[in-house]
């Protein structure tokens, strides 16, 4: 899987159970007929239970969005540990996606306690990072990303997921140019290998206003070994289409 591209959904806060259960078959389907893509899907945790039982037998991994910064069972009241989530099945967990930077101001001091649990649990964190548009304007989204990668020097990595989704890009329809994610994807790349060593394996996901018209292109972007998808994961025929770009052969580098 470290060799493989990577299509990510984010449903966010969205879903009911009857919705769900079709596009969950739908999605499911869609990940068994690409098995060269690594393809998952970040549900409400609410629905976990259902997607797992939903997916189960298929190659389509189940995610969540976020886990509790604490990792002992007790008095945390509203709280879901890592270590829940892979006790159930879960695979992956998004780790500082920008809304829960922004929302509940979320600072690498919890990230790293997060990055942490989800380590011990087992539980494969994919650390979100990107700038804001003030910041790009300013000529600052290199030292911002730096700045959210630094934690990673805090832990010990043989494997390494980051999603770079700039803020700007979100739930906007704007894409920066391939140039730009270029750029970005090779610094980042640049920066975990610094941080990590030079033996991690790492995937670096673009996120931000990926649809089936535009993930083709983006894909094939240099270091661009994946994408995470929000809006367009919630439409079984976007996400197909997604999974399908990521199939192309890889550009020549
Ligand atoms: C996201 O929230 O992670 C995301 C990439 O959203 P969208 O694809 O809707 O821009």
């Amino acid at each position: 899987m470290w060799q493989q591209k990577w299509v990510l959904g984010n449903w966010k806060m969205n879903g009911r159970q009857y919705a769900n259960q079709a596009l969950l078959t739908e999605l499911s389907q869609s990940a068994n007929e690409n098995p060269h893509v690594y393809s998952g899907i970040a549900v409400p945790a609410v629905y976990t239970a259902q997607a797992l039982a939903c997916a189960a037998g298929s190659a389509l991994a189940i995610g969540v969005q976020d886990v509790s910064r604490f990792a002992d069972d007790g008095a945390f009241t509203g709280e879901i540990s890592a270590a829940m989530f892979a006790d159930i099945g879960v695979a992956f967990a998004l780790i500082g996606h920008s809304e829960r930077r922004q929302y509940f101001q979320e600072d690498n001091a919890v990230l790293v306690q997060k990055l942490r649990h989800c380590q011990a649990a087992q539980l494969l964190p994919v650390l979100c990072v990107g700038e804001t548009l003030d910041q790009r304007e300013a000529g600052q989204a290199e030292a911002v990303v730096a700045a959210q990668l630094a934690l990673l020097a805090d832990l010990s990595w043989q494997h390494v997921a980051i999603a770079y989704e700039p803020v700007w890009a979100i739930g906007t329809g704007k894409i920066p140019t391939t140039a730009q994610i270029a750029q970005m994807h090779g610094f980042i790349y640049r920066q975990i290998l610094s941080l990590c060593g030079e033996d991690v394996k790492i995937r670096v996901l673009y996120g931000g206003s990926v649809n089936a018209t535009n993930a083709a292109e983006i894909l094939a972007v240099d270091h661009v070994d994946g994408a995470l998808v929000g809006g367009a994961s919630l439409h079984a025929d976007s996400f197909a289409a997604i999974i399908q770009a990521a199939c192309a052969p890889l550009p020549k580098s």
